[in-house]
C-alpha cells in the first residue's frame, strides 16, 4: 500500500486554511529525569498531542474523517455528522464541526467528565448521553441504531473507518520518522479504537521495518484509562489489527495514577491518565534496553480530568 492509495492529492486538494493547518506537527519531548536510571544510550521521548487545536491526539482522525466525508459527498445539505465518543473524539469533531460549518451529533456515557461534557456544548454539539454502565461499547451501539433511524445523519464511525488510522499513516509517523532523524528503534502506543497504533505501525513497518512496535491496553475490563480499551472484554474495533497488535502490554490503572505526579513534577508535563500508562509502558520497553529510541504517544493533556480528584493527589 502507498501514501497514494489514501488519495493524499486529492486530500490534499481540500485547502488547510484556519485551524485545520495546525494539526500535527507535534513537539517530540525527551523525557529526562524519568530515565536517569536508565542506560545512557537509551532515550525516551513523549510525541505530545495536546499541543493540536482540539487539544489531543484525535484532532488528527477527526479531521482524515471529515474531509474524506466532504469529498465523498457525505456531508453537505445540513447533513450532521454522528459518532460514539468517550469525549476526546467528540471535541476534535465539534471543533471542526464548528470550523467548517458542518452540525455534529455525538454519543458518549453519560459518565464523562463534566470538563467533557461542558467543552463539548460549549462547541454546539448535539450530545445523546447513553448509559455510564454500558461505556464506550454501549454509546456505539446507540451510534448505530440513531444511524439507521434518523436521515439527517452520517454515521462517521471511527471504530470502523479506514480514515481513521491512516490519518496517523499519513502525519504521525512520517513526523516520528523526520523527527528522530530515523532512529526510532521502538514504537509505543495505547489502544483505544486503535487507529493510531494501527496507522502509525503500518507506515514504520514499511518504511523502517526494524522498528518495534508496542501497543499496551488496561490490564482488566474496568479500570480508569479512559480512551484506552481492553480489548479482550471489547467490541472489537473493525480496524483493529490484531496481527499487528500481538501481546499487547498491559498496564495497571494505578501505575497511571502515580505516573501522572512524576510526569508533572520531574519532568513538567501535565499529562492526561492515558499519557501516563503510555509512560509506564515505554519505561517498562526502555527498562529492557541496552541502547534505543523509544517514543511514546501522549494522547492528552490533564486539564480534562481535573474534576477527577483521586488522579491528582499522588
Ligand atoms: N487516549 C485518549 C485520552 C483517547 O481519547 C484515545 C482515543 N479514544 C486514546 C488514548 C486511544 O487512541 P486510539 O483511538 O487512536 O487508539
Amino acid at each position: 500500500m502507498t501514501l497514494l492509495d489514501f488519495r493524499l492529492t486529492e486530500t490534499h486538494a481540500i485547502p488547510l486554511d484556519g485551524l485545520a493547518q495546525h494539526v500535527g506537527a507535534t513537539p517530540l519531548i525527551p523525557l529526562r529525569r524519568l530515565t536517569s536510571n536508565l542506560s545512557p544510550r537509551v532515550k525516551v521521548f513523549a510525541k505530545a498531542e495536546w499541543f493540536n487545536p482540539g487539544g489531543s491526539v484525535k484532532d488528527r482522525p477527526a479531521l482524515n474523517i471529515i474531509q474524506n466525508a466532504i469529498l465523498d459527498g457525505d456531508l453537505g445539505d445540513g447533513k450532521r455528522l454522528l459518532d460514539s465518543t468517550s469525549g476526546n473524539m467528540g471535541i476534535s469533531y465539534a471543533t471542526f464541526g464548528a470550523a467548517l460549518g458542518i452540525p455534529v451529533t455525538l454519543t458518549l456515557p453519560a459518565n464523562a467528565s463534566p470538563e467533557r461534557i461542558s467543552i463539548l456544548r460549549t462547541l454546539g454539539a448535539e450530545l445523546i448521553l447513553t448509559d455510564a454502565l454500558e461505556g464506550s461499547d454501549g454509546a456505539m451501539l446507540v451510534a448505530r441504531e440513531l444511524a439507521e433511524k434518523r436521515p439527517d445523519l452520517w454515521y462517521a464511525n471511527q471504530y470502523d473507518n479506514p480514515a481513521n488510522w491512516q490519518a496517523h499513516y499519513l502525519s504521525t509517523a512520517p513526523e516520528i520518522v523526520q523527527q528522530t532523524n530515523g532512529q526510532i528503534t521502538h514504537f509505543v502506543a495505547g489502544l483505544g479504537t486503535s487507529g493510531t497504533f494501527t496507522g502509525t505501525s503500518r507506515y514504520l513497518n514499511e518504511l523502517l521495518p526494524q522498528v518495534k512496535t508496542i501497543a499496551f491496553q488496561p490490564n482488566a475490563p474496568f479500570h480508569g484509562l479512559e480512551g484506552l480499551k481492553h480489548m479482550p472484554s471489547a467490541i472489537l474495533p473493525g480496524i483493529y489489527d490484531p496481527t499487528l497488535a500481538g501481546n499487547p502490554l498491559e498496564v495497571q490503572t494505578e501505575a497511571a495514577h502515580k505516573m501522572i505526579g512524576r510526569l508533572a513534577r520531574e519532568e513538567g508535563l501535565f499529562a492526561g491518565i492515558s499519557s501516563a500508562a503510555a509512560a509506564v509502558a515505554a519505561l517498562q520497553v526502555a527498562s529492557e534496553l541496552d541502547e534505543g529510541v523509544v517514543v511514546a504517544i501522549f494522547p492528552d493533556a490533564g486539564y480534562k480530568y481535573l474534576s477527577d480528584k483521586s488522579l491528582w493527589e499522588g
